[in-house]
């Protein structure tokens, strides 16, 4: 099946328009189908938005993701850090949430930040961003994309990799607002120029077909399911009884605090009282099934990861053998 042919161009095209018309996307936004992942678009970002080695593009630093998104940037242009999130030194993340405490750069060509900090378990809001004038914001939404609605206009550019709620690796959305096109640095690879790829309508070269099938497919499956506001509702619902369990348990703790309001509906963190029972809590878990719930291998702990694949039977039961090993396990 050709990329260019009928059949290919038909599945691209109604993959695009069922993203466009579950998230909101207007018409004044280009949707283009990228590869790269999220770490593609550290660079892709600064080298499309920053006008180059004299841009001061604003990043709020608030994990694993956006440092690394920062030390990318900084190969191409002169990125600022505005604020970092340290739930170590403040757990309140007061001085994170106190916009005048942020140190701006004056004619910043964008603002970055993360919708959700899929390791430390932080979710953070455009609301938290408030009103930044003509600064377009970007966001990598890569983890927590279709799992809430989103105000698009209020963004300059969004991307998202597939692999954690839109299907399988190997695809990258961008969504982009028309009047940012042109911008580009002149040494950004053509398969990396935002505007060259969104005129081509993704299929400048071959774009990953299959994951833009698949990807289709997931649109599909979202809006059998009530859409973006469905997963919505799922996500609250299974979150809260996840967090609810380690909130009432004095055995489990978890690592970002209720009073943050910063805690990820995605990525739910926490640990038990030591090292070694988090090991000893993996490995009984996975013999009962429970795959994946060790914590990144950059912060250790534990990590539940309840992207919209994920049952609310399974988080069910997943509180059951949380309460069984506390009980076995607390002296
Ligand atoms: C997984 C992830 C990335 C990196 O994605 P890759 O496709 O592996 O490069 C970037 N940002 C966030 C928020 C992520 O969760």
């Amino acid at each position: 099946m050709s990329h260019r042919g009928k059949d290919f161009t038909s599945i691209i095209q109604k993959t695009e328009a069922d993203f466009r018309s579950l998230l909101g996307v207007g018409e004044e936004y280009d949707v283009t189908f990228l590869q790269g992942g999220g770490t593609g678009m550290f660079a892709g970002v600064p080298m499309n938005l920053s006008g180059g080695s004299s841009g001061t593009p604003a990043y709020l630093s608030t994990g694993t993701w956006t440092i690394k998104a920062i030390k990318e940037a900084k190969k191409y242009c002169s990125p600022a850090t505005v604020a970092s999130i340290d739930l170590k030194e403040d757990a309140s993340a007061k001085s994170f949430l106190d916009r005048a405490s942020w140190s701006l750069p004056s004619s910043a060509p964008y603002f970055y930040y993360c919708a959700n900090e899929t390791i430390g378990g932080l979710e953070v809001s455009r609301d938290h961003i408030g009103n930044l004038g003509e600064t377009p914001v970007v966001c990598d939404m890569s983890s927590n994309i279709m799992s809430r609605p989103v105000d698009v206009s209020k963004f300059g550019a969004i991307y998202a990799g597939a692999q954690k709620n839109m299907g399988p690796a190997g695809l990258t959305v961008l969504v982009l607002r028309k009047d940012l096109k042109g911008k580009a640095m002149p040494i950004t690879p053509s398969v990396m120029d935002w505007t060259v790829m969104g005129d081509a309508k993704s299929v400048l070269n071959t774009p990953p077909t299959y994951a833009i099938y698949m990807a289709g497919l997931v649109y599909d499956w979202v809006k059998e399911h009530g859409g973006v506001a469905g997963m919505e509702e799922a996500s609250k619902r299974k979150s809260a009884l996840l967090y609810n369990a380690l909130d009432k348990s004095d055995f489990y703790s978890t690592i970002v605090p209720e009073a943050t309001g910063l805690r990820s509906r995605m990525n739910v963190t926490f640990t038990t009282p030591s090292a070694d029972l988090d090991a000893k809590f993996v490995a009984e878990a996975t013999a009962k099934g429970m795959i994946a719930l060790k914590g990144h291998r950059t912060v250790g702990g534990l990590r539940a990861s309840l992207y919209n694949a994920v049952s609310e039977d399974s988080v069910a039961a997943l509180v059951d053998f949380m309460t069984a090993f506390e009980q076995q396990n607390s002296q």
